[in-house]
């Protein structure tokens, strides 16, 4: 179902009022963590105004360390919403266990990180919903075994599915993955979904966010997703990587001159 072959024409996907590929590009951003109402309402607004079309933040964080912020789970989506009720945003947000997804009602694009890429039982269970997912890539993944994963969920009958490039793990180690640019036009060639880029994790440096966003939209990526947090250097989680809402401002002007020449 997610091969080019048999469906010739991009998908365009609907996440909320907003349209993702075919020609629609949507920029993501918002904080890696959802912290509390003031921290979620600002940066809400901020990415708002300076052109984002969804809202990311992390109510169920993957942590490596079992003993870092797992984030505020349920009292977390509901600030989530509540940004989402104050801004209009559409929101993105992960889910890490099938058994949360009444928590998810209310979420218009369910994000399924890294880690649970090959989770293959949490993706037959999104393929039963008609809701759309945003398909992070496994950070030891192949293409193919990625689209493979995309495929478990359209295969069940959801086929609301956005990629998203995110950095594999390479022998470089300066950076936090290696952004794999390669992948879009790869995946463009094989499948007819949309495809995105996560330029934040894939470097986990904020001063690469910009150039890779910028090389993302050249390659042909439909949109982008950026960690924005309003007071970088206290973030729970990410800080490194998070742009101020000014940088992610700056970081939105040069997307939107760059995809005049597309
Ligand atoms: C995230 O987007 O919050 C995240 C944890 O990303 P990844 O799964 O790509 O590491
Ligand atoms: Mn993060």
């Amino acid at each position: 179902k997610a091969n080019r072959k048999f469906h010739p024409e991009d998908s365009v996907i609907k996440v909320g009022n907003v349209k993702i590929g075919g020609g629609h590009f949507a920029v993501i951003g918002g904080p890696c963590s959802i912290e509390s109402k003031e921290q979620m309402v600002e940066v809400a607004e901020k990415v708002k105004e300076a052109g984002a079309l969804l809202l990311r933040g992390g109510a169920f964080k993957p942590r490596t360390s079992p003993y870092s912020f797992q984030g505020l789970h349920g009292d977390g989506l509901k600030l989530l919403l509540e940004a989402k009720k104050a801004t209009g945003l559409p929101v993105v947000t992960e889910i890490m266990d099938a058994s949360h997804l009444p928590l998810f009602e209310d979420v218009d694009l369910i994000q399924v990180g890294t880690r649970n890429m090959q989770n293959f039982e949490l993706l037959k269970e999104l393929g039963k919903i008609n809701k759309p997912i945003l398909l992070k890539r496994g950070m030891a993944s192949t293409i193919e075994e990625w689209l493979m994963s995309a495929e478990y969920i359209m295969a069940g009958g959801n086929e609301n599915v956005i990629l998203c490039e995110r950095g594999i793990r390479t022998y470089e180690t300066s950076m936090r993955n290696t952004l794999d640019l390669s992948a879009i036009p790869m995946i463009k060639k094989k499948s007819h979904l949309p495809v995105i880029v996560d330029p934040s994790h894939a470097t986990g440096i904020r001063d690469m966010v910009e150039p890779m966003s910028l090389a993302a939209v050249a390659a042909g990526a439909d949109g982008l997703m950026i960690e924005v947090h309003n007071d970088p250097a206290r973030a729970l989680c990410d800080g490194p990587q998070s742009l101020t809402p000014e940088a992610f401002a700056h970081l939105m002007d040069k997307v939107t001159k760059m995809r005049e020449f597309f």
